[in-house]
């Protein structure tokens, strides 16, 4: 059963109190970083809001594991130079940024396992499993795709990649990389292997990637050299938001069907509370959207946008080092593997750069997906025991603390949108279009930034919209 706990947003974590009575002006479906964006440029514009947050905890896509030692981010983990808005927050809401070399393990490069084996760095330009091509065989696996990228990428003006002039280069970036040269081998280690967009080469457009690298440059020419994160962790920043709240912020009410009406729009909740107000705003990202009967439906590109946009899956096991098994066989604790345990990251929380409190094993794409299918108590053995064959030393010294799968949370259903190939042009001027007072925010919907920052610049376009709409 659902908690159904009402809880008055002016604090997130005080007690809970009963919704107030009447209705208010606008419903904003979601406490992530968008939806509490949007409900707080509307009050500040004097609108009367609540928010409907379907988990018990507030800050979606933001999740820090207080619980495990090291206080690794499930979610959303770094906030870089172009962040204008998320820093912006961050000063405004009182939650500090610090540099984000304090949570993280300063060793060096992660070490590079390859079929089961450690690989050293200047060994694999004539490993027998580099597939890679040229200078490029240099490179280790992980920077491939995104070299070879660089060099070629055929989008003239990346600041505007969603450009329907772009038509032709919505494909495949498996296609895209074939046409370059590139082996099906060189595709299924420098691109599938620990993937960042999409499941395989197969299911990503060209033109998302050409999104990543714009962002990319603007936030190196903003300050090339800052990477940080908020102190405590990132899901502070909700947190903190969500204390500004003047309107109710009501927990476990997963939203079931919305019904838009000539005056306004009512919401309907899976404890049975329906909710009416002049307009919605809705934040969900669309892996989950598509699971809520909106009536009458959004026009026919919004909507199949809604049930078809892809969500990349990651699944996470977090694992505690009984011992510092790293000191016995003189290898980073960080890694990049061809495996299960896909990327590990060894994190600290303290002031000790050699003080690793535990290691974040991310496995992406396929992998996430068969973990997934384990289960999570299978997969956190199943990732144990490849740690343990590829670091002997480490045999005995793991113990799994959290396996965190994105790809099955029916709150998020994934980690960030991906557009397929075709669908940039597709959708990515129409996801967002309000369909009468239903208004859309959440990082999938913006178009000039990517991550946190997305989702505050798409709460601040809903804002505006709703604000033009209610007069
Ligand atoms: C593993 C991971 C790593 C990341 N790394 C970075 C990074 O380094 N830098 C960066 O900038 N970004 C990163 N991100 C992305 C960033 O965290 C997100 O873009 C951002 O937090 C999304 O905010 P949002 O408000 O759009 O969505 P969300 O935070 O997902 O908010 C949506 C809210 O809606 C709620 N909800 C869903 N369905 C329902 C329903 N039916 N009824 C009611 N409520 C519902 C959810 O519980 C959630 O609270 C990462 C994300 C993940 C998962």
């Amino acid at each position: 059963m659902v908690s159904g706990a009402l809880v008055t947003a002016a604090a997130a974590a005080s007690p809970a109190r009963a919704a107030t009575g009447r209705d208010p002006d606008v419903l904003v479906i979601g406490a992530g970083l968008s939806g509490l964006g949007a409900a707080l440029a509307l009050e500040e514009a004097g609108l009367r809001v609540r928010v409907l947050e379907g988990r018990d905890r507030i800050g979606g896509r933001l999740y820090t594991l207080d619980d495990v030692p090291g206080h690794p981010e499930a979610g959303g983990n770094s906030v870089a130079g172009a962040y204008g808005r998320v820093i912006a927050a961050g000063k405004r809401y009182g939650v500090e940024l610090d540099d984000i070399g304090l949570r993280a393990f300063g060793g060096g490069p992660p070490g590079l396992y390859i079929d089961g084996a450690l690989v050293a760095p200047d060994a694999w330009a004539r490993h027998p499993r580099n597939p890679f091509a040229g200078e490029l065989k240099a490179l280790p696996p992980g920077a491939w795709a995104d070299a070879l990228l660089k060099r070629n990428m055929p989008v003239k003006d990346p600041g505007r990649w969603w450009d329907p002039e772009n038509a032709q280069h919505d494909i495949s970036v498996y296609d895209f990389l074939t046409s370059l040269g590139a082996s099906d081998a060189a595709i299924q280690l420098g691109f599938d292997t620990n993937i960042s967009y999409g499941t395989t080469a197969h299911d990503v457009s060209l033109l998302m990637l050409a999104s990543v690298e714009q962002w990319q440059v603007v936030n190196r020419n903003a300050n090339a050299r800052f990477i940080g994160a908020f102190r405590g962790g990132n899901q502070r920043l909700p947190e903190a938001m969500a204390r500004q709240l003047k309107g109710d912020l009501l927990r476990g009410r997963r939203v079931v069907a919305i019904t838009i009406r000539n005056d306004g729009a009512e919401v309907h909740c899976d404890d049975g509370s329906r909710h009416r107000a002049k307009a919605v705003v809705c934040s969900l990202p669309f892996a989950t959207l598509r699971h809520v009967a909106i009536d009458p439906l959004p026009p026919a590109a919004q909507n199949t946008a809604i049930r078809t946009i892809g969500y990349v899956p990651i699944t996470q096991v977090h694992i505690v080092p009984k011992r510092k098994f790293w000191e016995s066989d003189e290898q980073n604790p960080s890694m990049w593997t061809d495996g299960i345990a896909g990327t590990v990251y060894a994190q600290r929380f303290g002031s000790d750069p050699k003080e690793v409190m535990s290691l974040t094993c991310w496995a992406r794409g396929l992998d996430a997906r068969y973990l997934d299918l384990l289960g999570a108590a299978a997969a956190g053995r199943a990732v144990v025991a490849e740690l343990e064959r590829l670091r002997p030393a480490a045999k005995g010294a793991l113990e799994v603390a959290k396996v965190r799968s994105w790809g099955t949370d029916p709150f998020a259903a994934g980690v960030w949108s991906c557009y397929r190939p075709g669908q940039v042009v597709a959708f990515a001027n129409e996801l967002a279009k309000p369909h009468e007072r239903l208004f859309f925010c959440g990082e999938h919907t913006a178009l000039g930034s990517r991550g946190m920052e997305a989702a505050l610049e798409s709460a601040e376009r809903a804002a505006v919209e709703v604000q033009i709409a209610l007069g």
